[in-house]
């Protein structure tokens, strides 16, 4: 059965109802509706942007057909409810392939449009709300709207990173990129601090992905250790079906969860020493170097009944003074911080009035949800990413002040005004409340 929960299972929301969309010419009017709605995909935002508490959802899923696709442009266009992993499928095999993907491929196009949403390859590709072409909006009226970058551009550029609030898009064209081959060329580096990662990300342009594990809770000399991940398309088969299930599946809400201090201090200091050598490179399949946790079925079940939060986010450019101070904070504290991401954000402007991404150094952790002391020690890394003028990313987040997202988002009073009286969310109420 669906259930209609964010990916960190908190916090908890009741929907009046839940409205399927399943044919996108059919006539919508949703300005009869007493509540207000809100489109909702796949959940795979970690907070309380893809609900609507007291009101009512659009589930989008049944939108997953292709309409066209080019193979000798790589344009193609699909309904919104499509997810990457089918994307993959179809496009793979013809030598395409998405020209952004984040951690996981089980997320809708109408999802990775609404969160603008980043990967690897920020440092060259931007957003991927820049390859997007056109979409259709349809608007509470029942009026369908064309918005690309140069028909309705205000509209287009509040729907790009938008957060379903603009109205609910049907379907959207995008441009996918060339590739050699369906698998990856990768190097993995182990690192000592913070330091060697700024002189290793120094070397990004000449890989298409980058990235980095972080040891968040080594302290002292070994803080900010971890493995630097690059690599770049190359030849060959693929043996894996991007549609296929994971090979385990998390079976139940455990009550207090399996991530604890004790079981993170030991898998991050195992996972940092099984690299033995310094360096150590491999060609192999793209499925495991994108998605690494999409092998393991429900995993936010790990974290028990409480969920987590994931904190992800960017300060500015020369900033590793305060990615220290956030790593430093989040060590120091008793809170239980487990995988931890790290990535510099390029020059590639994000489209989008609300896109999280800006130049700068990208940091995500999962928090599990402890209550008070969880939502405090976040508070104290936004006053750090406030001063190093950065932003907290919508689609992780769950908790940030209306302040601090006024602050993180100059451009908000601009979006707002294309927002759709009657789309809204949790979080939306939550960042606009007075
Ligand atoms: C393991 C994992 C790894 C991740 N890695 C990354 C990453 O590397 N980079 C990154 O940027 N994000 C990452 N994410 C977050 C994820 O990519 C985004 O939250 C994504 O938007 C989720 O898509 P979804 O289809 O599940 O949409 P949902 O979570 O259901 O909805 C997301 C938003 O999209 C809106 N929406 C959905 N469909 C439509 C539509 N048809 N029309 C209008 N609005 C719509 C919803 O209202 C909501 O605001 C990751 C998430 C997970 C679980």
């Amino acid at each position: 059965m669906q259930t209609y929960q964010s990916w960190g299972r908190y916090p908890p929301a009741a929907h009046t109802r839940v409205l399927p969309i399943r044919w996108r010419t059919d006539p919508i009017r949703l300005s009869d509706l007493s509540e207000s709605v809100l489109p909702f995909a796949y959940g795979r935002s970690y907070g309380d942007s893809c609900l609507n508490n007291g009101g009512a959802l659009l589930d989008v899923s049944g939108l997953g057909r292709f309409i066209a696709f080019d193979e000798s442009t790589g344009v193609l266009r699909c309904e919104t409810g499509v997810t990457l992993a089918e994307v993959l499928s179809l496009a793979v095999p013809r030598g395409w392939f998405l020209p952004v993907v984040p951690g996981t491929k089980w997320v809708s196009i109408g999802g990775a449009i609404a969160n603008d949403i980043h990967g690897k390859n920020h440092h060259r590709a931007g957003t991927f709300g820049a390859h997007v072409t056109c979409l259709e909006l349809l608007r509470s009226t029942g009026e369908r709207i064309l918005c690309s970058p140069e028909r309705n551009v205000e509209l287009f550029r509040a729907t790009i990173g938008g957060l379903g609030l603009t109205g609910l898009i049907l379907w959207a064209e995008l441009r996918l990129k060339r590739i050699p081959g369906a698998q990856i060329a990768m190097e993995r580096i182990r690192f000592s601090g913070l330091r060697d990662f700024a002189q290793l990300s120094t070397e990004d342009q000449e890989f298409e992905y980058t990235v980095a594990w972080i040891d968040c809770l080594a302290r002292g000399r070994r803080l900010g250790r971890g493995l630097f991940l690059r690599g770049d398309h190359a030849p060959g088969p693929s043996r894996t079906s991007s549609r296929g299930k994971s090979r385990i599946t998390i079976p139940a809400t455990l009550p207090s969860g399996l991530v604890n201090r004790a079981t993170t201090t030991v898998f991050n200091g195992l996972y940092y020493r099984a690299q033995v050598r310094t360096r150590q490179r491999k060609t192999g399949e793209y499925e495991p170097f994108f998605f690494p946790l999409d092998g393991i079925g429900a995993w936010n079940r790990l974290y028990g009944r409480r969920g987590f939060l994931q904190y992800q986010c960017v300060t500015a450019n020369e900033s590793e003074g305060a990615v220290a101070e956030l790593l430093d904070q989040v060590a120091r504290s008793s809170e239980i911080p487990s995988l931890a991401v790290l990535k510099r954000f390029g020059t590639v402007r994000s489209p989008g009035l609300l896109s999280f991404p800006r130049p700068g150094i990208t940091l995500a952790i999962d928090f599990a949800m402890r209550g008070a002391t969880t939502l405090a020690l976040l508070d104290r890394l936004d006053q750090v990413v406030a001063a190093a003028q950065g932003a907290v990313y919508p689609a992780k987040d769950a908790r940030m002040s209306a302040a601090n997202f006024r602050r993180f988002f100059p451009h908000w009073q601009s979006f707002a005004s294309q927002v759709d009286p009657k789309f809204s969310s949790s979080f939306w109420r939550r960042v606009t409340a007075a």
